[in-house]
């Protein structure tokens, strides 16, 4: 490790800070699917950096695209002026939206994308008379981010706690069911039922005080929840019925992760707003959005009169030029290798064999996957945190995960090959045996 001059000034995010600062893992540089660690060791990116990575690290033409819109136009305000590239890059993302989600509302992150949707579901019920609809329900587990209406509607209690009072929110069961559903491959087959709850509590609230449902397809923060078969067309049905909207949070598992464009596409369920961030960019540069139902924006922007502003919300940074760039040069890097619909396809089922065969290694109690995204659940015997340690297990026999509690998540950038599958299942089996044999 190198001598830094000092480690006291970065209060850095999510980390425990202390422990961090005592063994620090530094990394130099990045290239593919791997991280080079300041003590010269090749790290195997299996998180795909924080789920963003999706194309490999230091792809070229991203690095080119944003040289070159940083020297044309680095910054113009995104308020009463426009830019060409902002105007292309919405337009080249809606090709990869579901059919009615044409209108894109640009932010710079994940968490930002959630606030956005809520204020637009906010706004949209206001423009169409429903002043009453300004309750949300989220779900239990779920991670939305980190701003105020974010851990509102999540479900993960760390991140809520001591920030209240929240938005109004209620929030629906998750769908993590290892009883009935331990080591299924993709979708688990039990728990549709679970979204009868969203029935419940539409009456329980009464859907005319409700303004939208928000909620992962797959949840991945929260430690790769999954949905059952059949449970998000039950959920949409449910708000159609009950003319609520339904916005899926997609910043996971959008761009590829589940082997097409969305998991909206992938689930053939067509949510009124996604939102997304993170792949967006292959992780590069800063930059959410917002898909917007067409109706939706109409509403607001029509309900307004005619030279006022329509929605009263907007960041300075919206659509900034060089994030575009790097998008349009990501988008690119998907369609010409196919990246998006890679995880669909060999790869994926190599990836599905390959992390069930930890089925039956001490320790492990469940195997979850769908896509190029997985978990594999940890029990130690004495009841015993045990994730963070093979987290760090994992960072010394170089590769790096996320650990969820006692889960390990993976969502290795889309083109990984099986090669640097088998380092990953070989490496959790190892430490598995090592831990718990
Ligand atoms: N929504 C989901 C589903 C996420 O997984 C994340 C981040 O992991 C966010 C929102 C927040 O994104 P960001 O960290 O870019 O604010």
């Amino acid at each position: 490790m190198k001598n830094y001059t000092s480690m006291d000034h970065f209060w850095m995010p999510f980390t425990a800070n202390r422990a961090f600062k005592a063994a620090p893992r530094i990394i130099e540089r990045a290239e593919g699917i791997w991280l080079y660690a300041d003590d010269g060791r090749k790290i195997l990116d299996a998180t795909g950096g924080l789920w963003c990575v999706n194309a490999g690290h230091g792809r070229q033409k991203i690095a080119d695209a944003i040289a070159q819109q940083a020297m044309k136009l680095d910054y113009s305000s995104p308020f009463n002026l426009g830019h060409d590239i902002g105007f292309e890059f919405a337009e080249r993302l809606v090709k990869y939206t579901p059919d009615n989600l044409n209108r894109v509302f640009f932010t710079n992150s994940g968490s930002e994308a959630v606030e956005s949707a809520l204020k637009i579901a906010l706004a949209y019920q206001n423009a169409r008379g429903k002043k009453g609809k300004y309750r949300f329900i989220g779900r239990e587990k779920a991670y939305h981010g980190v701003n105020f209406g974010g851990i509102s509607v999540g479900g993960l209690t760390p991140n809520r706690k001591g920030f209240g009072p929240l938005l109004p929110a209620d929030h629906l069961p998750h769908t993590l069911d290892l009883q009935r559903n331990a080591f299924s491959k993709g979708l688990p087959e039990q728990g549709i039922e679970k979204a009868d709850e969203l029935a419940n509590l539409l009456q329980f609230h009464d859907p005319d005080s409700i303004a939208a449902v928000i909620v992962e397809p797959i949840s991945g923060a929260g430690g790769v929840v999954l949905p059952p078969i059949g449970y998000l067309k039950k959920l949409r049905e449910l708000c159609t019925k009950h003319d609520v909207l339904l916005i899926f949070d997609e910043v996971i598992t959008g761009w590829g992760r589940l082997g097409a464009s969305f998991a909206s596409n992938r689930f053939e369920v067509e949510p009124d707003m996604i939102t997304s961030a993170k792949g967006i960019t292959n992780g590069t540069v800063p930059l959410g959005a917002v898909f917007v139902r067409d109706e939706i924006c109409d509403t607001v922007i029509n309900a307004a009169p005619e030279g006022a502003i329509e929605f009263f919300h907007g960041y300075t940074y919206s659509a900034h030029p060089i994030a575009c760039a790097a998008g349009l040069a990501t988008m690119d890097i998907y369609d010409e290798e196919g990246l998006l619909e890679r995880a669909g396809g060999e790869i994926g089922a190599y990836w599905q064999e390959s992390l069930h065969s930890l089925q039956g290694e001490p320790g492990i109690v469940d195997v979850r996957n769908y896509g190029l995204i997985g978990a594999v659940q940890f029990a130690a015997p004495d009841g015993s945190l045990v994730g963070p340690k093979i987290m760090q297990r994992c960072y010394e026999k170089g590769m790096s995960v996320r650990a969820v509690g006692d889960i390990i998540a993976f969502s290795p950038p889309l083109i990984i090959e099986k090669e640097h599958i088998d380092q990953i299942v070989e490496t959790l089996s190892a430490i598995a045996r090592e831990m718990f044999a």
